[in-house]
């Protein structure tokens, strides 16, 4: 609730004070047991430090985050630590996640021994069976990141993750340094773990085909802000925020004899040190009116379940 994180240079780097990076700016939502919730926008908008908000890998600067109901963001550090078991991330860079002098199986096998399962026989045991659930075979435990292919070592990323019983995983770009093809083996491999442990998604991505694939509910992020949020269908089908509909209209269709309109966005996203007044996107946005510039829009119900717009005329 209301997640906000600035970043302040220090002193020392800068000859003079500057304004803070408003990367996050009062982000709220929800996610709940086996959801997946995508959060999508252009580079810079702030979804990355958002996800990373979550696992406290970012401090907050202010707001809340509670996993079933119990605050995370005032836990002391091994207070976190222990929380962290429920709360786990797989990265965009499989290979830079994983140590290059630890086996896959001992990769897999450390969160365990970190909480607690000391036993060498029962860690191999557990270690085979995640390797099992990811579509590895049980003889990969011996060989090192770098004897894997980029689509396994995501894998071992999805096992390790997993290896805890998490109830929920940020999921931080985790196929965009994918080929294609191992792309939609990765997804559907997170799809089919989400139906069988109910485990929670939230999903950074910026590749609109994947989000579209895998999530139940999108948030579109622009400046640090969410400016609409609703279930997938809905807001693929009829985006509201003016944003929304530019950023889908990008997305390919795989007929090319389809015609789709396509809306350019106009100029370069201003800067999160300064953001506009009033409506952060009436800069770029083709249907700012006066208003726009002067009073911030509040994210409001839309009709149908869940769907919430940041927008005064949409
Ligand atoms: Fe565009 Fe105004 Fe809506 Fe912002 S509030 S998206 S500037 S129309």
């Amino acid at each position: 609730r209301q997640l906000t994180k600035h970043y302040i240079a220090p002193r020392r780097w800068l000859a003079k004070a500057r304004p803070p990076i408003q990367a996050v700016d009062g982000v709220s939502f929800d996610v709940a047991r086996g959801e997946t919730l995508s959060l999508v926008g252009e580079s810079g908008c702030g979804k990355t430090t958002t996800a990373k908000s979550v696992l406290r890998l970012v401090q907050p600067t202010s707001g809340s985050v509670k996993l079933d109901g119990g605050e995370l963001l005032t836990l002391s550090a091994e207070q976190m630590r222990q929380q962290r078991r429920h709360v786990q991330i797989i990265f965009q860079d499989p290979y830079a996640s994983l140590n290059p002098r630890l086996s896959a199986g001992e990769a897999v096998g450390e969160p365990l021994r970190n909480f607690g399962v000391h036993s060498a026989a029962e860690r191999r045991e557990r270690v085979e069976w995640l390797f099992s659930k990811v579509g590895l075979r049980a003889e990969a435990a011996s060989k090192y990141p770098h004897e894997f292919s980029g689509g396994q070592r995501q894998r071992l990323g999805i096992a390790r993750a997993l290896a805890l019983n998490p109830k929920l995983i940020v999921c931080d770009e985790p196929v965009s340094a994918l080929d294609v093809s191992v792309q939609a083996q990765v997804v559907n491999l997170l799809m089919d773990l989400q139906n069988e442990f109910g485990i929670a998604y939230l999903f950074v991505a910026h590749d609109l085909a994947v989000v579209r694939h895998i999530s139940h509910r999108v948030a579109v992020m622009y400046l640090g802000h969410i400016v609409e949020v609703g279930d997938r269908d809905t807001l693929f089908s009829a985006p509201r925020h003016p944003y929304t509909e530019i950023l889908l209209s990008a997305v390919p269709v795989p007929n090319p004899r389809k015609k789709v309109k396509r809306i350019l966005l106009q100029g370069d996203p201003p800067s999160p040190a300064n953001p506009p007044s009033g409506c952060r996107f009436h800069t770029r946005c083709p249907l700012a009116q006066a208003v726009c510039r002067e009073s911030k829009p509040p994210l409001t119900p839309r009709e149908g379940e869940g769907h919430f717009v940041a927008c005064h005329f949409r």
